[in-house]
């Protein structure tokens, strides 16, 4: 894959370029963390996380692994992530959104499709006759005709 071409609208999720080379880069565990400087490049000697100096900064730690950023940034990825699904799942289903892209979006809790035939439920609890301790799926979809519940959990 090149990243050297100048048309940055070139593949699906209309990434550029340097989005897109960010991204390889850190799978490539490739990005400029402590780690990678003291470890691959040998210009700095400690390799602990700027955050809380107790294990290493590599990039597996600075996206799922970081105590200091489990307490907001996790989750402010996780709810964008719902948002974001929330927000093609309603244009799919053919709600009238009131703004034009999902970044400007703020999901509310129940949205209906034109017609009437299909609800979006946003982070609400679901009754249960037993007592279940996760029952706040982020997602609920819900299709009359079919008389169908689709739940959808988003994990990241
Ligand atoms: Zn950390």
């Amino acid at each position: 894959m090149s990243f050297n071409n100048n048309n940055n609208n070139n593949n699906n999720n209309n990434n550029k370029a340097e989005t897109e080379s960010e991204i390889v880069a850190a799978q490539d565990q490739a990005l400029q963390t402590k780690y990678y400087a003291t470890k691959i490049l040998n210009t700095e000697a400690d390799s602990k996380c700027r955050l809380y100096q107790t294990l290493d900064e590599t990039i597996d730690h600075l996206i799922s692994a970081c105590v200091i950023l489990t307490k907001e940034q996790y989750i402010k990825r996780h709810d964008r992530v719902s948002a974001q699904l929330h927000f093609n799942i309603c244009k799919e289903t053919r709600v009238k959104l009131y703004k034009k892209h999902w970044y400007e979006y703020v999901p509310k809790s129940v949205e209906t499709s034109q017609g009437g035939k299909v609800t979006i439920l946003w982070n609400q609890q679901v009754q249960t006759d037993r007592t279940i301790p996760n029952n706040k799926p982020d997602i609920i979809i819900s299709v009359d005709e079919k008389g169908t519940c689709m739940l959808i959990d988003v994990a990241i």
